[in-house]
């Protein structure tokens, strides 16, 4: 677990999405949740000891299962974009749910599927469509949508300690091109550049400065140029992942015992290769 700015927690070492505590003097605030319930439920108990309450809201950047399934665990009172809030209600789908689940980690869900389907899904207590500013006191959590990942991914940033929640916008891995917007998505990379930042907190991989929007703003040009070129060339849209050199971007960062599926990236790529020969934004 890391501490930044003597006040915001972050653990990036679950199975999922980075989960952060922000502490403030009206409480704290949480994002994203972990998505095995005994890390939510251990989440719970290091958040009650460090600040000796449950937490007040919880921020959640986007409405994938690795970022909300342990929302039931922390609060009620969790605040996200509205077609996030949407999103969180199709996971009551428990058969869906399940495929998801098993179609990121293998072999990850005989070990919890009991507990998946007796897992409730709260809906979310505050919606917003543009941005929403909680003022909790000493701090100001600033939280802005800005799509790009997906419909629903949000930015949140506490100006006091210079810190921003990139949500899956930034990681430290290949992304997840499901339901992203690859042109929108570059657009909020560079946004991100021109924000006073000191701290990023990726949505998964590990805390650092603002060089990792760099990186990623990197790796998407090169995404981009590479498909291009392939294109030029008349290569068949199939055929580019296993051509790909972007596709290795990530490769030392992966974390293969967590039973990660590696034919998994292949399939981004291909999405992602979609997205950007169709031009759209
Ligand atoms: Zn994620």
């Amino acid at each position: 677990m890391e501490t930044i700015c003597d006040r915001i927690l972050v653990e990036t070492k679950y199975l999922g999405a980075n989960v952060s505590c922000i502490q403030t003097e009206r409480g704290s605030v949480l994002v994203d949740s972990p998505f095995l319930p005994e890390d939510a439920r251990e989440w719970k108990e290091l958040i009650r000891m460090s600040t000796g309450t449950d937490a007040e809201f919880l921020i959640n950047t986007d409405h994938h299962f690795d970022h909300v399934l342990g929302n039931c665990f922390l609060t009620e009172r969790i605040i996200c974009h509205s077609t996030a809030a949407r999103g969180i209600k199709f996971l009551r789908d428990k058969n869906q749910l399940k495929q998801m689940i098993e179609s990121t980690f293998a072999d990850l869900l005989p070990g919890i599927e009991a507990e998946v389907d007796a897992l409730a899904i709260p809906s979310p207590f505050i919606t917003f469509d543009k941005s929403i500013t909680i003022d909790m006191g000493d701090v100001t959590i600033g939280i802005e949508y800005v799509g790009g990942h997906s419909p629903g991914t949000v930015l949140t940033y506490v100006p006091e300690c210079k810190t921003v929640f990139t949500g899956d916008n930034v990681e430290g891995q290949f992304p997840y091109f499901g339901q992203s917007r690859f042109y929108e998505w570059k657009k909020v990379l560079q946004r991100m550049m021109d924000l006073d930042i000191a701290v990023v907190v990726p949505g998964h991989g590990e805390v650092a400065g603002k060089e990792m929007v760099n990186r990623y703003l990197l790796f998407f040009e090169g995404l981009e140029k590479e498909v291009k070129g392939f294109d030029a060339a008349g290569m068949r849209m199939e055929q580019m992942a296993q051509e790909s050199e972007v596709l290795h971007f990530f490769s030392s960062n992966v974390k293969m015992e967590d039973g990660f599926v590696p034919s998994w990236a292949e399939t981004q790529y291909g999405l992602a290769a979609k997205q950007i020969l169709s031009g759209q934004d």
